[in-house]
């Protein structure tokens, strides 16, 4: 059994989510200047030289690369030897929240109806794994709501198959068009319930860019996408182009003999996402 004060996660996870502010992840730039290479419309290259030059100069001031820093989304797998000191985890990951969000704008308001802002960014939204070993594991999106909000959730039946499938996520990137700020990234989440399928293809989005499904027909379904997706011709911002989206992350899940449930989940191309481990 290990020991873990609650302490020490809330202070790495507050600097984890104070760099995720303002650097983006090393692999998202890579895969920037790849499309730099791929646009074929001028404009379209110049957005990405814009996106790039934002992207440098955020780092280098210790800015947000966009004014939404969204809503923090914690992916936490705790291993099932660790022991909690301190206080409880979830209060400490809530107060790593507050505290990295204090210089940051606040973007979350507690009842969706009434529409208060909670004034700390607070409640992060926190997906729990319990693992193997005694070790810690924290990933952190910090999810702008442009592209959530253009994302999709459906439940179809499962007669519609792989072309239901590849049409779902196709028309869910055509209906957002500029109002996901793309280049984007898709996660797609297949199966599962209602409930776990947005998960799926939430969990999608911390993929680093360029990695295959290890399964050979979901990375042929990725590729085929992909490409799909940039035939559309959005293009970076909605302005028009070859690169509409940087990747398609697919993530499957059992699901029961009725159904085919099915989630896209949108990134953006202030994708903030960082990970750490105690
Ligand atoms: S969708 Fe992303 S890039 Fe667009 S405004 Fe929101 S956080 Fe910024």
């Amino acid at each position: 059994m290990r020991t873990v004060d609650v302490g020490d996660v809330r202070e790495a996870v507050a600097a984890l989510l104070r760099q995720a502010a303002h650097s983006l992840p090393d692999d998202y730039l890579a895969a920037m200047r790849r499309a730099q290479g791929e646009e074929v419309s001028p404009t379209g290259q110049q957005v990405i030289d814009l996106l790039l030059e934002n992207a440098a100069y955020a780092e280098t001031e210790t800015i947000p690369t966009c004014q939404d820093t969204g809503m923090a989304i914690l992916f936490v797998e705790v291993g099932q030897d660790v022991h909690f000191s301190g206080g409880t985890i979830d209060n400490a990951l809530q107060e790593a929240t507050r505290d990295a969000y204090a210089d940051l704008r606040k973007s979350v308001v507690n009842d969706p109806l009434l529409r208060v802002n909670s004034g700390d960014n607070t409640p992060a939204l926190i997906h729990w794994e319990i693992v193997a070993g005694d070790g810690l594991k924290v990933s952190a999106l910090q999810k702008g709501f442009g592209a959530e909000l253009m994302s999709r959730v459906q439940m179809f039946p499962p007669a519609v198959g792989i072309d239901g499938v590849r049409s779902f996520v196709l028309e869910t990137v055509e209906q957002a068009g500029p109002n996901a700020c793309p280049p984007l990234i898709v996660g797609a989440g297949i199966g599962g319930s209602l409930d776990t399928v947005g998960i799926a293809a939430k969990k999608a989005l911390l993929r680093p860019i360029g990695s295959e499904n290890p399964v050979p027909h979901l990375a042929e379904l990725e590729e085929e996408l992909l490409e799909a997706i940039n035939s559309l011709g959005i293009g970076p911002q909605g302005l028009g182009g070859a690169v509409t989206a940087l990747a398609v992350h697919v993530e499957t899940l059992a699901t029961h003999i009725a159904a085919l449930p099915m989630a896209v989940n949108l990134n953006c191309s202030a994708p903030r996402r960082a990970t750490l481990e105690l």
